[in-house]
């Protein structure tokens, strides 16, 4: 059979338009989420947060252009994601005894001056009052909890191998806590994220009353924007 040049010049003609059509659809469905992202971070409204989601794994480098070019920053962004990872999380993560769930806290909530020691659970707190951590356990715990003050996520990995919980809340500085989802996402455990109010490795702070409110089930929504007032 004799080959005709013509041809191939169509197809590749063709696969040109197609590639083109897909490209231009791309940036369109990033153009609308990031509006829509923007408007929902602004506003404190998250509105289609699933499709959020299925965006972000599509399109997550459209996106994140975009919105900086709309004024968003890379942080705000992300602490978004992790708000909108909660917000979808949340229906599974209450229906899951309280038994079943670990709270992970990072060490750099306590005093300066803790007399805590490290055990292979991570540190015991003794209660003493000169941090939100000793002011809020007993609360948690009470709620069934088991809570652990970890240095690090080999403490948190070796934890979860040891207690198998079901479902996690991880408390951490931004980074931390994007890391930690998607580890525990790869573990298949059910994870709620909570950002610190305050970076650093010494005497960080967190809103308590929302850690609570996301343990206790009893704020069922989240807020899109970042937490700003400390609860201590
Ligand atoms: S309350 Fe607990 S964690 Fe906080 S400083 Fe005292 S012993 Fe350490």
């Amino acid at each position: 059979m004799a080959f005709d040049p013509s041809s191939l010049d169509q197809l590749i003609l063709l696969l040109g338009q197609v590639t083109l059509v897909i490209l231009a659809g791309l940036l369109v469905l990033g153009l609308v989420l990031a509006i829509l992202i923007a408007f929902s971070i602004r506003t404190g409204r998250m509105v289609f947060p699933r499709l959020f989601l299925a965006g972000m794994a599509l399109v997550e480098g459209v996106i994140r252009a975009l919105c900086g070019l709309l004024g968003i920053e890379d942080r705000e962004l992300t602490e978004f994601m992790i708000r909108l990872h909660n917000r979808l999380n949340q229906a599974k993560f209450d229906s899951i005894p309280a038994k079943n769930k670990a709270i992970f806290l990072p060490q750099c909530l306590r005093s300066a001056k803790c007399p805590a020691h490290l055990t292979p659970e991570g540190l015991i707190c003794q209660r003493c009052m000169q941090c939100g951590i000793g002011r809020s356990i007993d609360q948690l715990e009470g709620q069934g909890y088991r809570v652990h003050i970890v240095p690090g996520s080999t403490f948190i990995k070796r934890i979860v191998r040891a207690e198998k919980p079901k479902a996690i809340i991880g408390v951490g500085c931004l980074m931390e806590v994007k890391e930690g989802i998607m580890l525990a996402d790869r573990l298949g455990l059910v994870a709620m994220g909570v950002i610190t109010l305050k970076d650093g490795c010494i005497e960080t702070l967190v809103n308590w009353t929302d850690l609570i409110d996301l343990a206790s089930g009893g704020k069922e929504d989240l807020e899109v924007r970042p937490s700003v007032s400390a609860a201590e």
